[in-house]
């Protein structure tokens, strides 16, 4: 008879929102993992499976504190939260020895430094990603293969109205990485703007266009230009469980991970 594996006790921050609902849905349904808590800032202890219209489960919706986190000792906390909250949230975890896996946008280089601080002094694993859906990982790697050979690119990425912070963090990651790839910056023409913001905003070069309407989940196109030609590559969420197999992915990962490790295609091929 196989060895019995025990299962990986994942809390979810931001448990009421979004993607927080998806991803405790996505746990509950899990073999290998177990949903200890829910956290959310609206949370008033009520039943997080009936809240998901999934019957009682036993986990109450809880603030997310030093205290309450070490009740249920979870090993993973997943958060999808807000870009105000995700650097404390993390710090609680980290300093709670619970490993972070990130989903939460708006964290910015600097915030970045900052958490693998906290991670090294944590001596255990955290994992952050822009993106958890596979098609835009692959995108943004063949963004950065195309501009290789295109001089030209713009991103114009397009999500629902109630996105919080713009660009995307996927847009940004984006941009960092065609720059890096390019053999050279293309030289900015003075241009005549009409009116402010029309170009879209500069990430290394690259321009950035954000679109929120309803409607819309998570969308991308990154069109490059070149001779008589363009090269369009577009990805579409067009649900949010579309982030789920990236999600239990990295919490599968997290649990032996040393360090701090950014971008799901880090975790993809090992
Ligand atoms: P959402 O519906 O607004 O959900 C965020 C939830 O977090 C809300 O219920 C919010 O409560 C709660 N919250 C706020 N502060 C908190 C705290 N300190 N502790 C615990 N919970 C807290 O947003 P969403 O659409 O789910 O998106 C969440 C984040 O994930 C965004 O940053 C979004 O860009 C990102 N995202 C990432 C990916 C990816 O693949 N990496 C994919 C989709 C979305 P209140 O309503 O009280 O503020």
């Amino acid at each position: 008879m196989g060895k019995i594996m025990d299962k990986i006790r994942v809390a979810v921050s931001g448990a009421m929102g979004r993607m927080g609902r998806e991803v405790c849905r996505t746990v509950l349904a899990t073999e290998g993992l177990q949903l200890v808590d829910a956290f959310d800032s609206l949370g008033n202890g009520e039943d997080m499976g009936i809240f998901l219209g999934m019957g009682e489960t036993g986990i109450n919706v809880r603030q997310l504190t030093p205290k309450t986190l070490g009740e249920y000792t979870p090993q993973v906390m997943v958060d999808f939260t807000t870009p105000l909250a995700v650097m404390q949230n993390i710090s609680v975890a980290l300093r709670g020895g619970v490993r972070p896996v990130v989903g939460t946008t708006g964290i910015t280089e600097v915030d970045l430094a900052r958490i693998g601080e906290l991670v090294q002094k944590s001596g255990i694993g955290a994992f952050v990603a822009p993106n958890f859906a596979l098609g835009a990982v692959l995108l943004m790697k063949f963004a950065a293969t195309a501009a290789r050979y295109f001089p030209q690119v713009e991103i114009i990425e397009l999500h629902h109205d109630q996105k919080i912070d713009a660009p995307s963090g996927t847009a940004l990651k984006t941009a960092q990485m065609i720059a890096a790839s390019r053999p050279q910056q293309t030289i900015q023409r003075e241009e005549l703007l009409k009116l402010p913001g029309v170009r879209g905003g500069l990430q290394d070069g690259v321009h950035i266009h954000s679109v929120r309407l309803s409607g819309l989940v998570a969308h991308q196109e990154v069109i490059f230009g070149g001779q008589g030609q363009t090269l369009t590559l577009r990805h579409d969420s067009y649900d949010r469980n579309s982030f789920m197999p990236g999600v239990i992915l990295a919490v599968k990962k997290v649990i032996t991970m040393q360090g701090l490790v950014c971008g799901l295609e880090n975790i993809l091929d090992q």
